[in-house]
């Protein structure tokens, strides 16, 4: 370990950084368990798999050639949904590379960074990685977003302010009078980032938020998905949507080159083209949700209300017990450690089959 003594002077700022923590990997959870029938719920993938057309789309793939740095082909098909010019798009290696290249292109060592607890890791980690300070909102009561607390952080006109809406891994969203309160008290100095990686999920009565941004004259960024809704988590690809050419033009250069490889582009446009099955997908996972959320609360447990693919749920005990009582059912969840948090757990809506087992491993524990 003789290079851990050399005084190498490494960027503090990433030395310091708290781990990601991320669901725990299904090989350890079979290897732990000692099952092979292993219900991965910690990450939000989607149980359904993807559309037999992305599948279709990625067969005589040639590995051989660089991907399209420019992703012309999937920012064409995304302007085109979304009816926004293409050069307003910049695609990452899922939405976290964007988190990553807003926080590089806009912050500089001291600047302050808001968002909210319980949140999003790397809204945090990402602004801590470029120097920033980061403070924090926490969720109200109900563990709905505490609206009047975000205006008056917004009214001290930090950098940058990242909001998850539909929040992960509270799951509830902002409703149009929120969003609009919100927006309102953006100052021209703060970069706003609406992270709508569950926007798929949300009800009907639920604001589209980059519909709303888009009349605004804020600075702003719409960060959206293939990881979820799509079910494209292992292929990587997300995009954020800016409010101007200049600021999309300064995130495209915080980004590597040839960030989105072109499995992922192809599989992305693939995707967009067979909207139906997102929908039927989605549509079951709300049902789903629905379900499950009923049966935890008639164990009498509190269960925050959710307009995305998993359940924040009070289990009254420390959560890396259930996490262990579960993992022997072959259930893996995410256990919460933050602060006033650490009863809770954070399940994603499986298979119905998978939801039977979780609920019925989580009714054992409950009921001893
Ligand atoms: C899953 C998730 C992401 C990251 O998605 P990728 O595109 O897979 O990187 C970003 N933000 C939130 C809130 C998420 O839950």
């Amino acid at each position: 370990m003789k290079a851990e003594r050399l005084p190498l002077p490494l960027n503090p700022h990433i030395e310091a950084l708290p781990p990601y923590n991320a669901g725990m990997n299904l090989a350890v959870a079979r290897e732990k368990s000692g099952r092979d029938d292993i219900a991965g719920l910690a990450s939000n993938e989607n149980a359904d798999g993807c559309s037999p057309a992305v599948l279709r789309a990625l067969t005589g793939f040639d590995p051989s050639r660089y991907s399209d740095p420019n992703c012309t082909e999937l920012k064409a098909a995304l302007a085109h949904k979304l009816a926004i010019t293409p050069e307003r798009v910049v695609v990452g290696n899922g939405s976290e590379e964007m988190i990553a290249a807003l926080c590089r292109a806009a912050l500089r060592p001291g600047a302050r960074v808001g968002t909210v607890v319980p949140g999003f890791g790397l809204h945090e980690i990402e602004a801590l990685a470029a120097g920033a300070t980061v403070e924090k909102v926490a969720m109200g009561p109900g563990l709905v977003f505490d609206v009047p607390a975000i205006v008056t952080l917004l009214q001290t006109k930090p950098a940058l302010f990242f909001l998850a809406s539909p929040s992960n891994p509270v799951g509830p969203a902002l409703d149009r009078a929120g969003l609009a309160a919100i927006i309102a008290a953006v100052a021209p100095e703060t970069l706003f980032v609406l992270d709508e990686a569950y926007v798929e999920f949300r009800d009907a009565d639920t604001p589209d938020g980059l519909a709303m941004l888009a009349g605004t004259d804020i600075a702003w960024a719409v960060l959206r998905t293939f990881s979820k809704a799509y079910g494209l988590a292992g292929l990587r690809v997300g995009y954020a949507v800016t409010s101007d050419l200049r600021l999309a033009r300064v995130l495209s250069a915080a980004k590597t080159p040839f960030n989105v490889n072109a499995a992922a582009q192809r599989a992305a446009i693939a995707a967009l083209e067979d909207e139906a099955w997102m929908r039927a997908s989605v549509n079951r996972v709300r049902h789903a949700r629905q379900k499950l959320a009923d049966e935890i609360s008639a164990l009498g447990l509190f269960v925050a209300p959710s307009e995305t693919n998993f359940l924040f749920i009070d289990t009254g005990s420390d959560s890396l017990g259930v996490q262990e009582h579960l993992l022997s059912s072959g259930i893996v969840v995410k256990p919460w450690r933050e602060r006033s948090f650490e009863t809770f757990i954070r399940v994603t809506v499986g298979t119905d089959d998978q939801n039977a087992r979780f609920a019925g491993a989580l009714r054992e524990f409950v009921t001893g």
